[in-house]
């Protein structure tokens, strides 16, 4: 099994980090940094964090690497600490009832900034929703599956995986 330094880790994380920063401020400058876009933004910015407590309660469990160093992303790890290994063979049935959960992390920012481009355009709104969108449309996954994925002793079951080897 690959072991994962921290610096590797740390650089798996940064994507997703990107993505709930940028749709928070897509967030707040599509509703024109009022107060309530400033609460939208960070409630967005507080699903992202609970997203990946998400997937480390109920998806990473059942993972092969839950509780190794294996993990590129550092969240198997953390999902040790907070629960009870699973059974390696549901890790496909539990990742696809679990990942519905934090699809919308990808669509809300895109949803609030197009509507508010289609109200009144402004570069600086349009500028955040395309390093939103190319972030976490284009560079997450290719990160996923450039850095981690390709390594995964479980990819032939991973629904994200499957996916992409029919599309590629
Ligand atoms: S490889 Fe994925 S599913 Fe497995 S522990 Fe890491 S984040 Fe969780």
């Amino acid at each position: 099994m690959r072991e994962y330094t921290r610096m590797q880790t740390l650089a798996a994380n940064v994507p997703y980090a990107a993505m709930t920063l940028l749709g928070a401020g897509t967030i707040a400058l599509g509703f024109g940094l009022s107060p309530w876009a400033l609460a939208g933004a960070g409630a967005y910015f507080a699903y992202g964090i609970a997203g990946a407590f998400w997937i480390m309660i109920f998806v990473c469990p059942y993972c092969a690497y839950h509780g190794t160093r294996g993990c590129p992303c550092g969240y198997g790890t953390v999902s040790a600490r907070l629960a009870r290994k699973g059974a390696h063979n549901c890790f496909a049935e539990k990742f696809k009832r679990h990942i519905p959960a934090i699809v919308p992390l990808w669509l809300i920012p895109v949803a609030c900034g197009g509507a508010a481009l289609w109200g009144s355009f402004s570069w600086g709104l349009a500028a955040a929703v395309l390093a939103f969108s190319v972030n976490s449309y284009v560079v997450l996954p290719l990160v996923s599956r450039t850095h981690s994925c390709s390594d995964c002793p479980q990819k032939d079951d991973c629904p994200w995986m499957g996916r992409k080897a029919q599309t590629a």
